[in-house]
């Protein structure tokens, strides 16, 4: 029998997919089968990989949008909808960091900024993408973090913000399976990307002492969490809702 795709047939909106996690995803969800509608701000890059995934026979295609802007997200979430006929797939990845100051010292806008991108940022895009999956059904994965089941010091506003996550998940996962909508997390561990390389740049050590943490001791590839994400988004995880998984080396097993 031909191997069948995760994804096979199935349309999917991914935000962050400008770099990182999120354009690994892009990568995998193609390669398994899934049309595509990539969300970010930066429109470069997310052409570039729309012409990268095109080539290779899967059809893509960008919206810009930012998270923070409900009706940024809602013509998004319409364009993917209009192009492909349907929504089955979301992966809320969309995120930033903020780590390395004391909270006392903290200042308001890092707040913000970590709060408005990464849970209204999902808010926005989760009462969007539900909306559109009503009828028929469908999976949405969120992108927390080890973050979100563990504090570290030093970045309050990021911990809270993917405690969020997990929370917003399990509350949307609850309303929802009745209704066909599978509503999961995944929590990555510390992961090469844009964002973590960056931040382990400006804070020598950091990366030492997340590596010794880990059962696994190493930093992960983005397509290492791409490729979870894709079995959670796919109907082979028919029976996995509400879960917060980890993808972190065993970094939150001890
Ligand atoms: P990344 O390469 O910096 O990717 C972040 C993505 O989020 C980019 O595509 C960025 O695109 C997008 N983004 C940021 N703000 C946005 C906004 N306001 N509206 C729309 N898109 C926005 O980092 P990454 O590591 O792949 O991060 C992806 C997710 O994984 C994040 O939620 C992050 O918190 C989570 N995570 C990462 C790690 C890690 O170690 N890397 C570990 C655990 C969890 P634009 O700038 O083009 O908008």
């Amino acid at each position: 029998m031909r191997y069948r795709g995760l994804l096979e047939g199935k349309h999917a909106f991914i935000t962050g997919a400008s770099s990182g996690i999120g354009a690994a995803a892009a990568r995998v969800f193609c390669r398994e089968g899934a049309a595509v509608t990539l969300a970010a701000r930066r429109e470069e890059r997310l052409s570039a990989l729309v012409d990268e995934l095109r080539a290779t026979g899967c059809e893509a295609q960008y919206v810009v949008v930012d998270v923070v802007r409900k009706e940024q997200v809602e013509e998004g979430v319409a364009r993917a909808v209009e192009r492909f006929g349907r929504l089955d797939v979301a992966f809320n990845n969309a995120g930033v960091a903020a780590a390395g100051t004391p909270m006392h010292m903290m200042g308001d806008e890092v707040y913000d900024t970590v709060m408005d991108v990464n849970v209204r940022g999902m808010w926005n895009c989760l009462r969007h993408e539900i909306s559109a999956m009503l009828d028929e059904g469908g999976s949405i994965v969120n992108t927390s973090s080890t973050a979100g089941l563990v504090a570290t010091p030093v970045a309050a506003p990021y911990i809270a913000a993917k405690h969020a996550v997990i929370g917003l998940t399990k509350a949307v996962a609850t309303e929802y399976a009745a209704r066909g909508i599978r509503v999961n997390a995944i929590v990555p561990g510390a992961t090469h990307s844009e964002m973590t390389d960056a931040w382990m740049a400006a804070f020598p050590g950091v990366e030492e002492e997340l590596v010794r943490a880990a059962l696994l001791p190493r930093i992960a590839e983005p397509e290492e969490i791409a490729e979870a994400a894709a079995w959670l988004s796919s109907d082979r995880a028919s029976f996995v809702v509400g879960a917060a998984m980890p993808v972190d080396g065993g970094w939150t097993v001890r």
